[in-house]
């Protein structure tokens, strides 16, 4: 390959089609790091004294997060988190055991936990239960609600003020798309990194990756040699989400277009700053089962509710606090 578009000096390995630069491995990562950076002051996402928590899936996107965030922000502690699905053949032992090893390597203790400790259940029993009983929703709707509920009660109980997760800019574009399909306007509004929620019982996430396209963190994170999670989810073919056909339209505007999504995702952020900024001042409801937040006028909670029409009306919601190394 020719020579790299930025230093001249150093052989290129990654042609990248939304700016039309060959780059080499050192400015290809510094161009990342400088994007995620620019995204991190623009909206403010990092404030001194920040205990961060990183949500770490053990995927490509997670190593890439691990290996910028100490350029991109200066919290007085960070930690990471990892919750383990509970899905045959999926998340092994030995995915973790590499994560936590890299996040070693740069000081970041990894609390690991899973949906079975936490519910009671792992998500592949929550989904057999729940197609016994005829629901349909994508296991990731299971996934994605549980994970997230554990990743911030993960974070409140190790005294994180922010949760820091890895969602690439093609994530977030085909969130933007879905969430337009589907008319929810709150749920663009809640995407944008000037929201914050409306209770101290939800932390406040940040993406810093939110402008890295998925081609850049698979390339960051292979050309690194980062030991990436090999085995795919079983339930990714399962069923087509409309996740799934959006991610392919997308993929294939942004072909046609390249820059396509940046574009989308930098009008967004500039069309929908205002209502983001301004809040939502409706107070949350309780959730009647367990407390947590809930939309105003709603019994319970989102994962409740879930579980609740799967048959499990007795989640455990605990958590096991191992002790970390402190400071
Ligand atoms: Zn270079
Ligand atoms: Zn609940």
């Amino acid at each position: 390959m020719k020579p790299c578009d930025v230093c001249g000096a150093r052989r290129a390995v990654v042609f990248q089609r939304h700016t039309g630069r060959a780059l080499c491995l050192e400015c290809f990562r510094e161009d990342i790091v400088a994007r995620a950076r620019r995204e991190a002051e623009k909206w403010r996402m990092f404030e001194p004294g920040d205990v961060l928590m990183l949500a770490l899936s053990g995927g490509k996107d997670s190593y890439v997060l691990l290996d910028v965030i100490g350029e991109i922000a200066k919290p007085s502690r960070v930690l990471g988190v990892s919750v383990v699905e509970g899905i045959p053949g999926y998340n092994r032992e030995d995915d973790v055991r590499r994560l936590k090893a890299v996040a070693r390597e740069r000081g970041i203790d990894v609390v690991v936990t899973s949906i079975r400790e936490y519910v009671g259940h792992s998500l592949y029993e929550i989904i057999v239960r729940a197609r016994r009983r005829g629901l349909r929703y994508s296991p990731c709707t299971y996934c994605g609600i549980s994970r997230r509920r554990i990743i911030n009660a993960v974070a409140r109980t190790y005294g994180a003020t922010k949760v820091a997760t890895a969602h690439n800019l093609d994530d977030e574009a085909q969130t933007a798309v879905i969430n337009f399909l589907r008319g929810d306007v709150a749920g663009l509004v809640k995407m944008h990194p000037l929201h914050r929620p409306r209770t101290s019982d939800v932390l406040p996430r940040v993406k810093p990756l939110r402008k890295v396209y998925e081609w850049e963190t698979a390339a960051l994170a292979h050309l690194k040699g980062y030991p990436m999670q090999e085995t795919e989810c079983m339930f990714i073919n399962l069923q087509p989400t409309l996740r799934a056909r959006v991610r392919e339209a997308l993929y294939r505007v942004e072909w046609e277009r390249p820059g396509t999504l940046m574009k989308l995702m930098e009008s967004l952020d500039e069309a929908l700053a205002p209502l983001a900024a301004r809040g939502d001042l409706e107070a949350l409801g309780r959730c009647e089962r367990c407390g947590e937040p809930t939309t105003p006028g709603r019994r319970l909670c989102k994962l409740c509710e879930i579980l609740e029409e799967a048959g499990i009306s007795k989640p455990i919601y605990t958590l096991r606090v191992a002790s970390l190394p402190r400071s």
